[in-house]
């Protein structure tokens, strides 16, 4: 995970902002303040100009994140688990943790964003009449705000996979299909037909000498592609591992290391000598913790020799156990939930074999490979 500052819990939802959030609103603050109202509005002073421009983009930030709170609060009370909201520089996106299990749920969940930023939408617009009269300046940035905000309703209802339209449009293939893997795909498939249209209609606009916004519909195009084609192998994936149990998908070649192991000779002997990253650390064939480069990275290079795994190793209390009956689908949220490489899997309180995102999928395709 890329780090992003955590602004705070609003309504019990974990709001975070990417870094690359900034640009956008760097970029909407002076597009505003340096153009945008100085060309509506030379009348007033520059700044009056920055000062409403400021206040527009803080509200335009505040619209964005009632949209993905919206989605989060009805998820919630729909019963789903949200990890987070993270806003970045297409927008935002709720992170909620499992897939929608019914096709009603996913269509509401999917509609209420929209919903709310035609709302806000409403309220700026009837903003913009209150103020017409009396004050421009807060005239102009209800105007605009109603605008920017219907705009997203709109582009977020555009029937492509993941936006929120591509959402609904799958709840509703869903619903009559039955058939969730053929729904999405329908979704994906429309998503990624968006995509290369806002790319072309992006090459252009540069084409036409309208270099920097043809290039942000080319990047929101490209971003939009990749995640329509991830999102449907997320669904595969799904339907793949349904059935399957950690035993299956597991990997028995690991290797185990003793707690009172110098970091330096895990490096020296086990870790350049052999190609091997991830180290299950065991007190008399019993679980410790497990080892890997990331805790390695964590320790200064020079204090290598006098540290030792247990010190460094994450411990057995802190690792997400797997039983070898468990179902495949909770072994990979279990995987993304904690954001882990790894997982050990435990019988009778012995480690039988390790779990590895990359092996999972190498696992699958040799299944699908031998018609398994
Ligand atoms: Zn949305």
């Amino acid at each position: 995970m890329r780090s992003s500052w955590r602004l705070g819990k609003i309504l019990g939802v974990e709001v975070n902002i990417d870094p690359s959030w900034l640009v956008i609103f760097a970029l909407i603050t002076f597009t505003l303040g340096g153009s945008y109202f100085p060309r509506q509005y030379p009348s007033w002073s520059s700044g009056m100009h920055w000062l409403i421009g400021l206040v527009t983009s803080f509200l335009f930030f505040g619209s964005v994140l009632a949209h993905e709170l919206t989605h989060s609060l009805v998820a919630i009370r729909q019963g789903e688990k949200v990890r987070n909201i993270t806003l970045f520089i297409f927008g935002g996106v709720a992170q909620i943790t499992e897939e929608p299990d019914r096709p009603a749920k996913e269509f509401t969940m999917a509609i209420a964003g929209p919903l709310s930023s035609l709302m806000i939408a409403a309220f700026f617009a009837i903003w913009w009449l209150v103020f017409q009269t009396t004050s421009q300046p807060l005239a102009a940035l209800g105007r605009y705000l109603a605008m920017i905000n219907a705009i997203l309703a709109v582009f977020n209802m555009v029937p492509g996979f993941p936006l929120d339209g591509g959402r609904v449009l799958r709840a509703i293939v869903w619903g009559m299909t039955g058939n969730l893997k053929k729904a999405t795909r329908v979704a994906s498939l429309t998503g990624q037909g968006v995509a290369f249209l806002l790319i072309f209609i992006g090459l252009r606009q540069i084409f036409a000498g309208l270099f920097v916004n043809g290039l942000w519909l080319i990047f929101i195009g490209w971003f939009l592609h990749s995640a329509a084609v991830r999102g449907y192998h997320h669904v595969l994936m799904r339907e793949m591992l349904r059935g399957l149990r950690a035993e299956d998908l597991m990997t028995k070649d690991f290797e185990t290391v003793a707690g009172d192991l110098s970091l330096q000779d895990l490096v020296e002997d086990h870790i350049l000598g052999r190609h091997r990253h991830t180290f299950v650390v065991t007190d008399a064939g019993r679980l410790e913790g497990m080892v890997g480069l990331g805790d390695i990275k964590k320790v200064a290079r020079e204090q290598w020799a006098s540290t030792t795994i247990r010190q460094a190793m994450t411990p057995r209390e802190e690792l997400e156990i797997i039983a070898p009956d468990d179902d495949g689908n909770i072994i990979l949220q279990r995987l993304s939930e904690k954001d882990v490489g790894q997982l050990p899997v435990v019988e009778n309180e012995r480690v039988i074999g390790i779990l590895q995102r990359g092996n999972i999928l190498r696992r699958l395709r040799t299944r699908t490979e031998l018609g398994i």
